[in-house]
């Protein structure tokens, strides 16, 4: 990603920002110019909950550059209702299952992106129970 683009999109990779549509209530993440339910453009910025399901995931082989293996990428329902790619981590791909609750985190997504920093975004894990949190 590209980094004008990276610092544009840093409120939805930071706090799951999307847009709620005031006409019908759909959310939308990542953000979208209209509403994808009724085409409106009356969108305001709606916090999406920091949880939900594995939909799906898949192990890929070998890492995209920059990524740390294992790459484990998983489709989350949230409970707002989107669906959205994330990497799964502190996980093992065997301990992964179709419909287990996740909780996202903010972690390191590169180790070093195409300007030569850090990149940071969410990524999903089993929830940790409160006061083990780390
Ligand atoms: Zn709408």
């Amino acid at each position: 990603m590209d980094l004008p683009r990276y610092h544009r999109l840093r409120g939805a990779y930071y706090r799951l920002e999307g847009r709620r549509c005031t006409g019908c209530g759909a959310v939308a993440f990542p953000p979208r110019p209209a509403c994808r339910g009724c085409g409106g453009r009356e969108l305001e910025v709606h916090a999406l909950a920091p949880r939900g399901r594995v939909h799906s995931f898949t192990e890929m082989a070998t890492a995209p550059r920059g990524f740390d293996p294992p790459h484990l990428m998983a489709l989350v329902e949230l409970e707002d209702g989107p669906i959205i790619a994330a990497q799964l981590t502190d996980i093992d791909p065997e301990d992964i299952a179709i419909g287990m609750e996740v909780e996202m985190v903010t972690r390191r997504i590169q180790e070093k992106g195409p300007h030569g920093y850090l990149v940071y975004g969410y990524k999903f894990r089993p929830p940790v129970p409160r006061g083990e949190a780390s």
